[in-house]
């Protein structure tokens, strides 16, 4: 093959093997030319495609574990400045490549088992120039855009159906009209599959800790006997942005709730911080991490372009106003409440541009539960106790912000 973009690697084999396991991968090569090598239990039929902005090479694959020790991703060389792994929605796992610049793919292949070496993955990537990269994408956008739409968004084996009309909730999701009084919660664990968020010193991982605390939320809020719950995501899958607020406003939530921990520069800085949406950030901070966070789509490999028009094209429209107005009294008593149990930042509520929050009729806050670049906030967030005391504290301030509500409609 010619240099490409899109690679389509097929089988004559059963497709779609039981229990597929990725046991190594390394990187060898210079600046000019790379070759990335993954073993795995068994041949696999796969998809290797190059994205611009920032440049990455993306594989698409069945569904796979990767028992990789921790940090390789990060131990790189040549072209490629890291790499990441993991699950992309049900069935379907995915290796993203960050290059160091533009490149293509010279070849990639599948070397079959034999000698008692295992089953590889071979992708061969060679330095290009800019220009000829944007020329390349702009002969595969026109003359085989579809293909390229396709292998992005359907694995090359195994497929599952996904109709993009039905919303990516794990949980079932309730009949269109709630028949109860029962107001309905959507909580959003960010990151997930691929894209692992921040890590601790302690290498716990942002997606699992925020799963964590989602799940003690959802069941604290059960036991109440007020609430139905959605979870965005209840096992470790990646999830774009706008499918996770498509969830919030196709079930008419009536509160959104998504849960981070990141890090942040000083180890001794800790606390919770509650965000709202705004157009302009509230300080320098706020804004760095809303870029961060809004980066998650381009972590998991995925093409935005157009796509994600509906949710970065939404107006502040009135429905809006209302909605952050709300926000603010919602996590106004949040901070009130949690504060019995966690501590805060210096500034416990923030504002900034946060993609995830931009449903305009769904009032939505963005819990930032401590940060894991602090070892007290890495060892709380481990915590059942703390988690289930501050899924406690957080389910008396939703009470409390619907009777405010009801208060104020009764007026
Ligand atoms: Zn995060």
């Amino acid at each position: 093959m010619g240099l490409a973009l899109l690679a389509i690697v097929g089988l004559a084999l059963p497709a779609y093997a039981e229990n597929l396991v990725i046991t190594a991968a390394r990187v060898a090569g210079d600046g000019q030319r790379t070759r990335f090598v993954a073993d795995l239990s068994a041949p696999v039929a796969y998809t290797a495609y190059v994205l611009p902005n920032p440049y990455r090479v993306v594989v698409d694959l069945p569904d796979v574990t990767f028992n990789l020790p921790p940090g390789i991703g990060e131990k790189t060389r040549g072209l490629i400045s890291e790499y990441r792994y993991g699950a992309v929605e049900t069935g379907r796992s995915r290796i993203v490549i960050d290059t160091k610049g533009p490149v293509l793919i010279e070849k990639t292949f599948i070397l079959e088992p034999q000698a008692g070496q295992p089953a590889r993955i071979v992708v061969d990537l060679v330095q290009v120039s800019a220009q000829a990269f944007s020329k390349a994408y702009a002969a595969e956008q026109k003359n085989s855009a579809r293909a390229v739409a396709e292998a992005a968004a359907v694995p090359p084996a195994g497929a599952i159906d996904r109709s993009t009309t039905e919303p990516v909730a794990a949980e079932p999701a309730p009949p269109p009209s709630r028949s109860s009084a029962r107001k309905l919660i959507v909580i959003d664990p960010g990151h997930g599959g691929i894209d692992p968020g921040a890590i601790g010193a302690n290498r716990t991982r942002e997606k699992d800790v925020v799963l964590a605390f989602g799940l003690a939320l959802r069941e604290a809020l059960l036991k109440s006997g007020d609430y139905d719950v959605i979870m965005t995501r209840s096992d470790d899958r990646f999830l774009r942005l706008d499918d996770r607020v498509k969830v919030a406003r196709d079930n008419k939530a009536d509160l959104f709730i998504v849960v981070h921990a990141d890090t942040v520069r000083g180890a001794g800085v800790r606390g919770a911080t509650i965000y709202t949406l705004s157009a302009k950030a509230s300080d320098a901070e706020a804004e760095a991490l809303a870029q961060k966070e809004n980066r998650a789509d381009i972590i998991g490999g995925m093409d935005l372009g157009a796509e994600s028009q509906e949710v970065t094209g939404i107006l502040i429209d009135l429905a809006q106003r209302e909605s952050k107005k709300r926000s603010t009294i919602f996590a106004r008593k949040a901070v009130g409440d949690m504060r019995q149990v966690t501590s805060f930042t210096g500034k416990p509520m923030r504002s900034a541009g946060f993609v995830v929050l931009k449903a305009p009729d769904v009032p939505s806050v963005l819990i930032e539960l401590g940060y894991l670049s602090s070892r007290r906030d890495e060892a709380q967030l481990g915590s059942e106790a703390w988690r289930s005391r501050t899924a406690a504290a957080l389910t008396r301030a939703i009470a409390s912000y619907f009777a405010t509500e009801v208060a104020q409609r009764g007026n």
